[in-house]
């Protein structure tokens, strides 16, 4: 057997607690039938009969809350580009071979890559920049 709290909270909400055993049923629970399937639970409702100890008649399903939205932890790129002013290079920031690159030739740039080819560098193969 399985019993349901149904004595409203003072703000109306139910705990919605259930106990399952052989046991005598409180003042303020009811039994759920073995069959009643209680969807999104324990997010809903019972609508009990005037039996006593009262017998769920009705479950009606609650709407279980949406979980919070993940933080976005990606921050945001500094740069859009990185260039390698050793190999004249221009990457996006993302580009895989930018890990390999020397910390002293990196350098961070939010310009155009027309001005940067205009300068002597050549846009990355891998990461093909535009
Ligand atoms: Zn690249």
């Amino acid at each position: 057997m399985r019993i349901i709290e149904i004595n409203a909270l003072d703000n109306g909400a139910h705990n919605n607690q259930t106990i399952d055993g052989e046991i005598p049923v409180p003042s303020g629970w009811a039994i759920i039938p073995e069959d009643m399937v209680c969807e999104n639970f324990p997010f809903g409702d019972v609508v009990v009969d005037n039996s006593e100890p009262p017998v769920v008649v009705e479950w009606i399903p609650g709407v279980i809350p949406e979980p919070d939205p993940e933080p976005d932890t990606e921050p945001e790129p500094e740069y859009k580009y990185i260039l390698n002013t050793n190999s004249k290079k221009i990457h996006y920031h993302n580009c895989s071979s930018i890990s390999t690159m020397a910390e002293k030739n990196k350098q961070g740039y939010n310009g155009s890559v027309s001005d940067m080819l205009a300068q002597g560098y050549t846009a990355c193969k891998t990461c093909n920049p535009e």
